[in-house]
This record gives C-alpha cells, structure tokens and sequence, in this order.
C-alpha cells in the first residue's frame, strides 16, 4: 500500500469523460474487482480492490468531486440530485483500448463528506463459468451432478459475503439446458445475462420482495427456481413449499457452514421435518488467495504443520499418504507484485442431507452434532478441500489454515 500522504494530489482533470474511461480501462488491465471513490475533507481519493487488497490510484483536489461523481451518476442513469439517499445504478462500458465490454454495479451511499461510490467490475465472461471451472474437487462434483439429477430439491450455497456465492449459483443453472426447462431467476441485482433463462429484478423499493414475487413465479409453471437470497423465514417457506411441488430451487444463505446453514434454517423458525423433505444439498464456499505460479517454491513443512495437517486429514486419509504430500510457499516476483498470490480460488465443502442426517435435522441437533455426522459420512470439510489445494499447489497452507 502507498503512502497517502506522500502521494500528489491531482489539481487538473481537463477531460472528465477521458478521465473515467482511463480509470474503467486501468481496472480491466489491472484485473480489478471494485472501484472506491471516497471523499475525505482534504481531497478525493480513488481506490482499487483486487484480490480483497487495497492499492491507491489516485488522489484529487476537491474541486473535482462534483464533476467526477455527477459523470458516474449520469452513467450509471441513477438521479443526479439525489444525494441525500442510496443509490443503486449499471454502467455497461465498452472498452475500446482493452477490447472488452464491462458490466459495472455503481452503488452510491451519502458519507459526512459527500457521497460514496463504490463499482464492482463484472466481466461478461460467465461463458466460462460453469460446474468444472468453480474448482470443485472431484468428489464433490460427483455429488454435485448426483443432487443435480432429481429436480426437485432446494440447493443452498452458503458463505460469507464476497464468496463468490452467485457464480457457483450460475454455474449450477449453467448445468441445465435452458431450451429444456422453464427457468426463472430472482435477483438482486442482475449480474449476468443468460439466454433463455428469465431473470427478474427484485426492486424492494417498490414493495416489490424476494416472497412477493416468489408467490406470482410459481404461476409461471417453472421447473427450476433461483431465488437470490434466503434471508427470512417467508422466503425459506415459500421456497420449500415450491420444492415439495416438484420444483428445483437453488438459493443462497449467509452462514459459515454447511452444518451451521441447517441451524440457522431452525433458527428462523421452520420445522425440522420441511428442512428434512425438502432440503437436498448444501454447498458451503470460502475464497483463498491462489498462490503465484511464476514465483512459488517447494517447502518442506516444520514437525508443528504436520501434525496439524495430519491432525485435519486423517479421517480420510491414510498416515503414509498424508507424510508423502507435498507444499508450495509463496515468495514474490514482478508478476505478483511481490505479493506471493495471484487471484482466487473457491475451496468447499458439500453437505448432501441423505437419510442418514434425517435423524440429526429432526432432532434439530447443534450444529457442531450435524457436522461431527456429515464428515463421518465423508464430508470433505472446507479446511480438508483447502489443504487439498495446498497440496495441489493452488493455494498454500498459511492461507488454507487462515479458514479457521
Ligand atoms: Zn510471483
């Protein structure tokens, strides 16, 4: 990270328009996730996210802040003299000098200073999304594709927030031939076009929630139901309704675990016996740092993270095969910019509710209980996938144990 104070404050911008073109065109070089403009009372200072750390891209005089932020708005066609409240708007920009076209998410959020704006980059690329290139570790694909071929369950992608959770949704409906099936999509937002597949927009502003429209959908005769979030208890209840009629319906959920996601469906107050019928699979997500493939090195591990690798692995693996596993460390070339890593992947784990949990959910055990049960049923759990990846040489196992 640069110094603030040592940087230059910018005191001209003579061309406005060339000025955000450059900035959008930088980010599509640069690979970066999301743009931060943020106004202090000193200047203005732009930032870039990439790979969840920060870097400084420039710093400008005050008098520019008007000017900058009116341009996005008016991009992004959301209102220009509404600064007193959150705004949510799209900016679809072709980039002549990188030869791409971008989707940006503008989100503007009124600060003591000015307004904030925050743009999250989405490469239209999601033709190369799909259930292989999610990093998936085969056994889990395997159990993916099983769930995939009744279509009549609820599949939930858990994790965190930024866990990449929409992707791996996609990647699932990706999975279906959209000219075979009725899909429909609840969103918020839109982030990726599918052909054939209707996608709404759920706008809440305009009473308009993820269980109102969710009601109305169901009368469109779908096969396959994706619902952005499950956040309360009416969404979960329709949701599983629409799955006991003979529905797929892939959802996500803002938990930690596989395990914990069952827990916090109880939590909202549904009975165990609708989570047992109509819950099928759980995909829990995290995101690693993937490690630099210019600059790693092979290294040999002290006799403290064998022990805890060994500890992790040795419900599923035999002692000899665990010692013969090789790891990568991570030492910082050009490439990386002596970071070590380059990019994210996805590391999970996969909790398919097949008889032998029923038990479990119905007595509504803790969630430690359901995990202890899923993982003598060979769970891989996300720290097991992550160390797998370690040992892949994807990732490293700084990074993997940083899980827990
Ligand atoms: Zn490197």
């Amino acid at each position: 990270m640069q110094n603030i104070d040592s940087m230059k404050v910018r005191q001209e911008i003579p061309d406005v328009v060339n000025y955000i073109n450059e900035l959008f065109d930088d980010a599509i070089k640069d690979n970066v996730s999301d743009i931060h403009i943020e106004t202090t009372k000193d200047f203005l200072i732009i930032r870039h996210r990439k790979d969840w750390d920060f870097d400084i891209y420039d710093k400008i005089s005050l008098e520019h802040v008007s000017t900058l932020i009116t341009r996005l708005k008016v991009l992004a066609k959301v209102k220009i003299d509404e600064n007193k409240k959150p705004q949510d708007g799209k900016i679809v920009y072709v980039s002549e000098k990188e030869k791409e076209t971008i989707d940006i998410r503008v989100s503007t959020l009124p600060t003591i200073f000015w307004e904030k704006v925050v743009m999250r980059i989405l490469r239209q690329d999601e033709s190369l999304i799909n259930l292989e290139s999610i990093w998936l570790h085969d056994i889990n694909l395997e159990k993916v594709r099983n769930v995939l071929e009744s279509k009549y369950w609820i599949i939930l992608v858990a994790g965190p927030t930024g866990s990449w959770k929409s992707t791996t949704l996609f990647s699932i409906l990706k999975d279906f031939n959209p000219l075979e099936y009725n899909i429909s999509t609840l969103e918020d937002p839109v982030e990726y076009n599918i052909d054939f597949v209707n996608q709404s927009q759920i706008k809440p502003e305009i009473w308009y929630t993820f269980a109102s429209w969710l009601r109305s959908l169901v009368r469109q005769d779908p096969d396959i139901i994706m619902v952005w979030e499950i956040r309360d208890k009416e969404t979960a209840l329709l949701s599983i309704e629409a799955a006991l009629t003979w529905h797929l319906v892939l959802s996500t959920i803002h938990t930690n675990s596989a395990a914990a996601t069952i827990q916090r469906l109880i939590n909202m107050w549904i009975e165990p016996f609708l989570i047992a019928s109509a819950l099928k699979m759980i995909i829990s997500q995290r995101l690693v740092k993937k490690i630099c493939t210019h600059c790693k090195k092979v290294h040999e591990i002290d006799d403290l993270m064998k022990a805890r690798v060994k500890k992790e692995l040795l419900d599923i693996m035999e002692s000899d095969e665990i010692s013969e596993l090789q790891f990568y460390k991570w030492v910082g070339c050009e490439h990386c910019k002596n970071t070590g890593y380059a990019g994210r992947i996805w590391v999970h784990e996969v909790l398919v509710l097949w008889d032998y949990l029923e038990k479990s959910v119905l007595s509504m055990a803790s969630a430690s209980e359901i995990h202890k049960v899923a993982t003598k049923e060979w769970m891989i759990t996300i720290l097991q996938d992550a160390i797998f990846k370690a040992a892949l040489w994807d990732t490293t196992l700084e990074e993997a144990f940083k899980l827990i």
